[in-house]
C-alpha cells in the first residue's frame, strides 16, 4: 500500500482537507437514491431504511442506531427543498458550523409503525443515557372500611379496584391486534393497556389502625412494553366500636359500678374482645380509676407486644330508689357527713 511520504504527491491541499470530511457520508448515498431522485423516491427510501435500522427492531445494536441517525439526518435535509438545494450546491460544507439538520423538521414516525417519538428523540440527541423503553405501571389506591374487631384480629377482604391491565388483544404491545403488525391495536388504541375492574382478596394484618395502608406489590396498573406492574395500596378505615376505643395497641372502655359496689368492693364484669371477664374491684374505688387488664388489648404481632385493656370506673347512682333504699342512704349520709 502506498503510504504518503515526503516525495509523494497526494493531491491538492484542498482535497486533503476534504478528505477529513469524508467521515460524513453523502446524503444521497445514505438513502441509496440518485441525485435527481424525486421527493417520493426519497421518502420511500427513507421509510424503508428507517424501518430497517429502527432502534426498536435492533435493540442494543449501536451500528444500526448510527445508520438510523444517518438515514434520519439525510432525510431531514433532502426532504426540505431549501436544505436540499443548499446541499446540492456545496455538499456538507455548504452548511455552516453548528448546523442542525433537524431544525424545523417535524417527523411523523407513526406511519413507520414503530416505537414512539420519545425513543427517537433520544437517538437524535445522541445521549447514551437512554431510558428503558419499558416503563413501570402506575400505583393504584383503594379504600375499604372494616369493623373494629376485624382490624384488631386481622381479616381478609375482597375488593374491586379499577386498574389498567395489559391488553390481551395485542399482548400489551399496543400494536397489531388484527390490523396488521404495525398498526395501533384496535382494542387498546395503541396504549397496550385496557381499563379493568380487578377483584382482589386482601389479607389485612391484625392490629391495623384506622388509615393504615396495605401494599399489594405488582397489583397496580400493568407496565408498558414489559415494564413491571405498579403496586396497589389499600387504605383501611376502621369503624368505631360501641364499647372500645383504641390507643395504639391498648384498648379503653368504661365500666359502670354501683355506689355500694364501689364502696364495698367486689367482683365486677369487664367487657373484653373475647367476651366479659370478671375482675375484683377494691373497696373504696373512686370514679375514674383505671383498671388494667394486662395483655387484653390488641394482640401482639412481631416485635410489638400485646396491648392492655383499661377499664375506667364510672360510679353510677341508682336511677330509682324504693322507700327502704332511700331510708338506708339517708341513714348512710347522716353517719358520713363529710365529703369523701
Ligand atoms: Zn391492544
Amino acid at each position: 500500500m502506498l503510504r504518503p511520504g515526503p516525495n509523494v504527491a497526494i493531491g491538492a491541499p484542498e482535497e486533503g482537507s476534504l478528505g477529513k470530511m469524508a467521515a460524513k457520508k453523502d446524503y444521497y448515498e445514505i438513502l441509496g437514491v440518485a441525485r435527481n431522485a424525486s421527493d417520493k423516491e426519497i421518502k420511500a427510501a427513507y421509510r424503508r431504511l428507517a424501518r430497517k435500522y429502527h432502534p426498536d427492531v435492533n435493540p442494543g445494536d449501536k451500528g444500526a442506531e448510527e445508520r438510523f441517525k444517518e438515514v434520519a439526518e439525510a432525510f431531514a435535509v433532502l426532504s426540505d427543498p431549501e436544505k436540499r438545494a443548499t446541499y446540492d450546491r456545496g455538499g456538507h460544507e455548504a452548511f455552516g458550523p453548528g448546523f442542525d439538520p433537524f431544525a424545523g423538521v417535524r417527523f411523523d414516525f407513526r406511519d413507520l409503525g414503530l416505537g414512539d417519538l420519545s425513543d427517537l428523540f433520544e437517538v437524535f440527541s445522541g445521549s447514551r443515557r437512554r431510558r428503558p423503553r419499558s416503563s413501570r405501571g402506575g400505583d393504584i389506591q383503594g379504600e375499604i372500611r372494616i369493623p373494629f374487631v376485624d382490624a384488631v384480629r386481622g381479616t381478609t377482604v375482597s375488593i374491586s379496584l379499577p386498574r389498567r391491565a395489559a391488553c390481551t388483544a395485542c399482548s400489551g404491545t399496543g400494536r397489531g391486534g388484527g390490523r396488521g403488525p404495525g398498526a395501533p391495536c384496535r382494542a387498546c388504541a395503541g396504549s397496550g393497556a385496557v381499563s379493568t375492574e380487578g377483584r382482589l382478596h386482601v389479607r389485612i394484618p391484625p392490629g391495623i389502625e384506622d388509615g393504615g395502608r396495605v401494599r399489594l406489590p405488582g397489583r397496580g396498573d400493568a407496565g408498558a412494553s414489559g415494564g413491571e406492574a405498579g403496586d396497589a395500596y389499600l387504605v383501611v378505615r376502621v369503624d368505631p366500636h360501641p364499647t372500645f376505643r383504641r390507643e395504639g395497641r391498648d384498648l379503653h372502655c368504661e365500666i359502670r359500678v354501683g355506689i355500694a359496689r364501689a364502696a364495698l368492693g367486689g367482683t365486677v364484669e369487664v367487657p373484653t374482645l373475647d367476651g366479659p371477664a370478671e375482675i375484683t374491684l377494691p373497696a373504696g374505688t373512686p370514679s375514674g380509676r383505671k383498671l388494667r387488664l394486662r395483655g387484653r388489648g390488641v394482640p401482639g404481632r412481631g416485635s410489638a407486644p400485646a396491648g392492655d385493656l383499661y377499664a375506667v370506673v364510672q360510679i353510677a347512682p341508682p336511677r330509682k330508689l324504693d322507700a327502704r333504699s332511700r331510708q338506708i342512704l339517708e341513714e348512710f349520709e347522716r353517719r358520713n357527713p363529710e365529703r369523701p
